[in-house]
Parts: C-alpha cells; sequence; structure tokens
C-alpha cells in the first residue's frame, strides 16, 4: 500500500513529493504521470519567471506563497544546480493613464514585502535602453529559471530521497475505496494509497469529479502564444519588460522576457484555448470546447469580457496587432525582429457565476484532496505549494 499517490508530473506535483518525503522519510510516494515525461504541459510552456509577488493582493495565498516559494525555489536551485538568475524586471507606464495604476502596484508589492523601487525616464533607460516609458517600477529581485530543468531534477532526485517514484504513461481513469485505502485506476495498472492529492493541471476539474471531489469551478483553457526575438536583435530586451497590467484580468499583459537558455520571449497573449492541451491555433478537442462554451461561468466570463476577448482573438491572428501592443513598451521594434515561438495552454478555474478565480484553491474529503486552481505564479510558489498542501493533510 502506498502512503501517497500524486495525480500529475508537473511541478505541483513533483515539489508536492519532494515535500512529502522530506517530511515522511518512510512514506512509499507515487506521482502517476499520463505523459511520456514531466513537465509536458504548463510547467514546460511558460515564461520561466521567479515571480517577486508584487501584483497579489496581500494576505492572499498568492502573495504568501509566491514570497516564499521564490526563496526556496531559488534555494532548491543553488543547492541542486539547476541554473537560475536574479536578473530583475521592470513593470513600465507608457502614459499619464497609467500612473495610477502603477502606485498601486508598488504599493501592494511594499505591503508583501517586496524590493522594489519607483524610477523614472532615466533609470528606466540605463536599465533598458530600448524601452520607452515615462515611469516605471524596478523589481532588483525578480528571477529567471527553467521549471522544465525543475520538474526533471526533482523526478530525478526523488528516487534517491526514499521510496518514492514517478510512473510515466501512467493516465489516471478513476478511483474506488477499498476500506481505508483508494486504489487508483490508471493505464499502468492500480495503486492504493492511503491519500491522493490531484495536482492534474488543465485536467484537475475531472480528476477531481472522478475522486468524488466537486471542484466548485472548471478549468477553462487559455492559450498564451510567444514569438521570439530573432538572435541578432536579443539585445533589445536586457530583461524582464512588463506593462501595468488590467487589474480586471489575471493575466500581465504581452511582455518581453530572457529565458535563462538566453533568449528573448514575447507574449503571451490570452485566448480561449479551443483544447485544453493543444498549443496550435487550429488545435480543437470537441469535449474540451463543448465544455467550455456549454459552461454557464464561460459564458457569462464572456459576455464580461466580449470585448478584451476580441482585442485578445485579433493579437492571435494578426502578427501585426500584436506587434503593436509590444511597441508601446519598444518602438524600435519591427515585425522582422521576430518569429513565431512555442506556446503554452493557462489552466484558470471560472466559477459558475463567470468569476475567474483569483487565488490558489484547494478542495478536499477525507482521503482526496485537490488543487483546483493554480495558475501563475504556481510555478514560483510551487515549493511553498507543496508546504501548504501537506499542512492540509490529515
Ligand atoms: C503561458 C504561461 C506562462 C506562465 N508563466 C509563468 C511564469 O513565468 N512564472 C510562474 O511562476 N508561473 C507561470 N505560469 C504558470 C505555471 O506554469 C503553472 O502555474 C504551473 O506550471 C502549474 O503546475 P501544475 O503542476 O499545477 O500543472 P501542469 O504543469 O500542467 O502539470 C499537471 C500534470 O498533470 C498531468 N495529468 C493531468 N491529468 C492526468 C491524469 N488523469 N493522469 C495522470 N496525469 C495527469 C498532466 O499531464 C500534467 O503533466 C505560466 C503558465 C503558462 C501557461
Amino acid at each position: 500500500m502506498n502512503d501517497f499517490v500524486i495525480v500529475g508530473g508537473g511541478i505541483v506535483g513533483l515539489t508536492t513529493a519532494w515535500e512529502l518525503i522530506g517530511r515522511f522519510p518512510a512514506a512509499r510516494i507515487v506521482v502517476l504521470e499520463k505523459e511520456p515525461q514531466v513537465a509536458h504541459h504548463q510547467t514546460g510552456h511558460n515564461s520561466g519567471v521567479l515571480h517577486s509577488g508584487i501584483y497579489y493582493r496581500p494576505g492572499s495565498l498568492k502573495a504568501r506563497l509566491c514570497r516564499e516559494g521564490k526563496a526556496r525555489m531559488e534555494a532548491f536551485c543553488a543547492e541542486h544546480s539547476v541554473p537560475f538568475e536574479r536578473c530583475g524586471k521592470v513593470i513600465v507606464a507608457v502614459d499619464e493613464s497609467e500612473l495610477g495604476r502603477l502606485d498601486n502596484i508598488l504599493e501592494r508589492g511594499q505591503a508583501n514585502g517586496v524590493d522594489c523601487e519607483r524610477i523614472g525616464r532615466e533609470r528606466l533607460s540605463e536599465l533598458e535602453p530600448h524601452c520607452a516609458g515615462i515611469a516605471a517600477i524596478h523589481v532588483p529581485e525578480a528571477g529567471i529559471v527553467s521549471y522544465r530543468a525543475v520538474a526533471q531534477k526533482l523526478a530525478q532526485l526523488l528516487p534517491t530521497r526514499g521510496e518514492a517514484r514517478v510512473v510515466t504513461s501512467a493516465r489516471v481513469t478513476g478511483f474506488r475505496s477499498d476500506g481505508s485505502a483508494t486504489v487508483v485506476a490508471s493505464t499502468q495498472g492500480e495503486f492504493e494509497a492511503r491519500q491522493v492529492i490531484n495536482c492534474g493541471g488543465l485536467q484537475t476539474d475531472r480528476v477531481s469529479r472522478l475522486g468524488g471531489v466537486d471542484p466548485g469551478a472548471r478549468i477553462v483553457p487559455f492559450r498564451g502564444e510567444y514569438y521570439e526575438l530573432v538572435s541578432e536583435q536579443r539585445h533589445l530586451c536586457r530583461n524582464l519588460i512588463y506593462p501595468v497590467p488590467d487589474p480586471a484580468f489575471p493575466f500581465l499583459g504581452v511582455h518581453f522576457t530572457r529565458m535563462i537558455d538566453g533568449s528573448v520571449e514575447c507574449g503571451p497573449n490570452a485566448v480561449l484555448a479551443f483544447s485544453r492541451e493543444g498549443y496550435r491555433m487550429g488545435s480543437i478537442r470537441l469535449r474540451d470546447l463543448w465544455e467550455s462554451i456549454t459552461y454557464s461561468g464561460f459564458l457569462r466570463l464572456a459576455s464580461r469580457h466580449w470585448r478584451m476577448g476580441m482585442g485578445e482573438l485579433w493579437r492571435s491572428f494578426s502578427k501585426a496587432a500584436f506587434v503593436r501592443a509590444l511597441r508601446r513598451l519598444m518602438p524600435s521594434l519591427e515585425a522582422s525582429y521576430l518569429r513565431p515561438a512555442a506556446a503554452g495552454v493557462r489552466a484558470q478555474a471560472v466559477e459558475p457565476d463567470g468569476r475567474m478565480v483569483d487565488d490558489f484553491l484547494f478542495r478536499d474529503r477525507a482521503g482526496f484532496l485537490s488543487v483546483v486552481n493554480a495558475p501563475s505564479p504556481a510555478a514560483t510558489a510551487s515549493l511553498a505549494i507543496a508546504r501548504e498542501i501537506c499542512d492540509r493533510l490529515p
């Protein structure tokens, strides 16, 4: 009998296994991942930013776990030789109308204990010579890392720390109760568990329902598309350049991100994905599409934000529109400097009344805990989310 079976070999599932083996060195732990390798979905398709925690409502789980998780992630990377860098970032106001929102972010950052300061045009051009703005916030402690590399390192280390293993190509298909245990059925056979932890990312609501836990929300997938700067133009962005986000949305607006491998990604936008795990514009999975467009929560969300949604969709079809959004931050940018890069799909939980769940969210019943909402900055926060999950276990 296993003590813990974790569904999902993304960064949340793997850090949870890591935390568990640290707390209970004699425990038997199995991570079941349906793909042939770990980090196949969100964890392997993101911006790779170690977020500072500046944006999140003080007192929220996102604010607290992002701060704690970032410190733990940096320590983990330092200890296990996973490359990361504290390169710093700027959040840039390009006109007067954005100054109020910029100051609100600064206040939040200070309340959350983030090392950040308001800077003027001159300092901005020292930090990012090709960026235009009338004011900015400089966050020296923001950083970059490859979360795929972190996940691979965790999967490699876990079996060396005790009775923990990752089984790939193991899609969980159902659960049944057997006395005090839960039997987890998968495409690699059955696994008995005292406690199941669902970290299923884009599928988490479905896995929850399979396990008899009502997630209370449905995952609506939002594709984030990127371009990347051609190598001769990478010098245009030294580190991380972000716009002032629209507070009505959980997404940060298209930005420039230097990746740990030296490339510079531009994006992501946020368009409704017609397939939860579809990375191309034309990817359609009828079940996913049907579940989104017939869900009251999605319909309410869409009717409230259709204008924003259409803008994002247009940017998805039109490179010129995408470039226009980026040029607000970098006027010298030309369309020819950009080539398409791989996209990602975000799992965003939406409540039946159309509200996007803003904070991290967990649901449980005896023997089964579900991570219902773990969008950005969950990769940064993952080691702290793992601690939070373990604290909630009986
Ligand atoms: C475009 C984009 C940019 C982002 N940028 C950042 C960033 O810069 N910084 C940051 O901190 N966060 C960022 N995020 C968010 C971050 O990537 C996610 O919050 C994080 O990766 C969530 O991890 P996870 O383990 O919950 O999900 P995932 O990585 O999606 O892992 C879930 C796993 O569960 C598996 N699974 C699902 N169903 C089953 C089943 N039935 N059986 C077995 N396995 C199953 C899946 O195959 C998958 O591997 C970004 C996300 C996206 C999409």
